[in-house]
């Protein structure tokens, strides 16, 4: 069964202190933690199998390969996606929004219209401006609501015939809010405008399934699901990756070249430029194996808990305001203290060992909209207690005294 502190012994972070404290890391939204498996991976590849991949004929390359490409196919069961070569592997969830963007000129042409929500990140906001400046395409916003969640019926309008694009977060980093993003597709599809999820904030927190949601691209990160940094997974449905052109040439990514004219390499390869992240795709198999142990439902249902937990105990602070406080979210708690500037809050409270982001979070239009200049965020994850939670809420409420 769920049992967080064995849980906790399998990340050697967690053992650390700060400031003369221990750790309290609420900042998992930013990144995740890394549990000793995953480690071990990446040392276990460096100290037994490393050599380049899908080249050699070499015992260690076959291995190495071997590995890789397992790491794919695990990659590929955990977000139920069809086919191992439907994974591309990138560098982070950055690049893989990036790699559809920058050759979605095959689907957005001069006048028609690309959707974005409010809430997003900065990542999947200025890809999509950039393909609009070199098309003529017209970028449209779907408005948040003052609770958070987007403004459907305002989205529904927005749709049209010239609607070739909609792009929208699983789960904002900013708000902590889960969007609608299967009703999202439907509508949107309707249209034959295509859609990507950004699904960055969702991948270590929730079972994802493509499949069912019918996204035509997900992107993920792999330093947000206890993986490592540098290695990011994109989705996308086969006959819109062969349709889009390659990101970037290189090796790996051909199939004949002359000086004449180069054919490129089948899925996934034609996504692959170069030598690719190997540690860093095989780590992600190990974390990937690692959060099925546990089980993707057990992390959903004990992260929810502390979700309720830390919203109640947050309230008894007073001048305290949460920001996307519905129903459906995930245990990311965005707030503000009256008047007190985040910044100066969340120095205070990491003297005391607890690490919250403040700020914009990479979401500047979700800050303007709320007419303030950022947030205190607290993220959890399924190795954080509520004894944690507890120390925090004290923690605030001393830097709030001391601010006031
Ligand atoms: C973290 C994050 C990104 C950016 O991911 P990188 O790992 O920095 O490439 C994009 N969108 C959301 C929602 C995020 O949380």
């Amino acid at each position: 069964m769920f049992d967080v502190q064995k849980i906790r012994q399998q990340f050697p972070i967690l053992q650390r202190e700060v400031n003369g404290k221990p750790l309290i890391y609420f900042d998992n939204a930013a990144t995740s933690q890394k549990p000793q498996a995953v480690i071990d991976a990446i040392v276990k590849y460096y100290s037994h199998y490393n050599a380049n991949i899908h080249r050699g004929v070499h015992a260690l390359s076959q291995e190495a390969t071997d590995l890789f490409e397992q790491a794919r196919e695990k990659t590929r069961a955990f977000f139920n996606i069809p086919q191992a070569k439907q994974v591309i592997f990138t560098s982070g969830n950055t690049h893989s929004i990036n790699a559809v963007a920058s050759g979605a000129h095959v689907f957005v042409s001069k006048g028609d219209e690309v959707i974005v929500s409010a809430v997003e990140h900065h990542s999947n906001i200025v890809p999509w401006q950039m393909l609009c400046e070199k098309v003529g395409a017209v970028l449209k916003v779907i408005p948040v609501l003052d609770d958070g969640t987007l403004d459907m019926k305002t989205y529904s309008n927005l749709l049209s015939n010239k609607t070739a694009f909609v792009v929208v977060n699983h789960i904002s980093n900013a708000l902590g809010v889960t969007n609608p993003v299967k009703e999202i597709i439907k509508q949107a599809h309707e249209f034959n405008a295509l859609v990507l999820v950004d699904g960055a904030q969702s991948c270590g927190h929730m079972t994802v399934d493509v499949q069912a949601l019918d996204a035509d691209f997900y992107t993920m990160a792999g330093h947000k699901m206890c993986g490592p940094t540098g290695i990011g997974v994109l989705y996308g449905k086969e006959d819109l990756l062969n349709q889009l052109p390659p990101y970037q040439g290189g090796g790996e990514m051909i199939d004949q070249v002359t000086f004449e004219h180069t054919t490129y390499a089948g899925l996934p390869h034609k996504f692959e430029a170069g030598t690719p992240n190997i540690a860093g795709g095989i780590a992600l198999g190990a974390a990937i194996d690692y959060l099925n142990e546990i089980g993707m439902d057990n992390i959903a249902t004990y992260e929810n808990e502390l979700l309720e937990y830390g919203t109640a105990q947050l309230k008894t602070i007073p001048g305290v305001t949460i920001l996307g406080e519905v129903t459906d979210k995930a245990a990311v708690i965005s707030f503000v203290v009256d008047k007190l500037h985040p910044y100066d809050i969340g120095t205070i409270v990491d003297k005391l060992g607890v690490a919250v982001r403040t700020g914009h979070h990479c979401a500047q239009p979700v800050m303007d909209r709320f007419q303030i200049p950022g947030t205190i965020r607290a993220s959890f994850a399924f190795y954080n207690t509520k004894e944690e939670i507890d120390i925090m809420v004290q923690a605030l409420q001393r830097a709030v005294n001391m601010l006031a």
